[in-house]
């Protein structure tokens, strides 16, 4: 925490399991194609990136989660770490949870959705590689997604469907984030 910018301007944060996206999302919404690093190792990512966006926001790349093959020590310092930034960051405005589209829900994204919403910290959920969906099945992949989440909480989260190969959702979630920002009040 101590090596993170002073939290003078507000910032998003994106998370979701290792190779969901995240990278490509974040290269797609910047388009800066090198920003975050589309690694061919999942999970290799284990430190919390601020990216400086237009001199007046942030954009978080938190390290991603359940990746098998990364040790039970590396998981529950990995837990240490984003719960404190989570629960701790005053600038932090909303996490987006990335999920990928194709996917049944995911045990450890349903936990940590519950998880955040437990602790009223505010998030969106965002679907990823839309294109790999005909549209059709898109909204039923969604439907199912809902279905699992009315189980736990009486309302639905924002969501966005996108594709960082086609820019989907691009202009839906900068304007999203736009809105948020208008409500930032600085702390320091
Ligand atoms: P990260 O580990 O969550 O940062 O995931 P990456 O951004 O590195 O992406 C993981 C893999 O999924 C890479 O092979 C990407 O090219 C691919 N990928 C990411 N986003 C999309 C998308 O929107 N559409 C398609 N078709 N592939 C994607």
């Amino acid at each position: 925490m101590e090596k993170l910018p002073q939290p003078n301007l507000p910032e998003f944060a994106f998370i979701g399991r290792s190779n969901v996206g995240k990278s490509s999302l974040i290269n797609m919404l910047t388009k800066k194609k090198g920003l975050a690093k589309i690694s061919g190792t999942p999970g290799k990512t284990q430190t919390i990136n601020h990216f400086l966006i237009n001199n007046s926001w942030y954009i978080v790349d938190l390290p991603g989660y359940g990746f098998a093959k990364v040790s039970h020590t590396t998981r529950e310092a990995w837990g240490k770490m984003i719960s404190r930034y989570l629960q701790q960051r005053l600038s932090l405005m909303n996490v987006f949870v990335l999920v990928d589209i194709r996917l049944e829900p995911q045990k450890n994204d349903l936990d940590f959705i519950n998880r955040l919403g437990e602790l009223s910290i505010p998030f969106a959920i965002v679907f990823t590689k839309a294109d790999k969906l005909i549209k059709s099945n898109i909204k039923q992949h969604v439907a199912a997604y809902n279905k699992t989440l009315s189980g736990f909480w009486e309302e639905l989260p924002r969501e966005f469907v996108t594709s960082a190969d086609s820019s989907w959702g691009r202009d839906e979630l900068l304007s999203y984030i736009e809105e948020i920002i208008k409500q930032y009040k600085p702390i320091i």
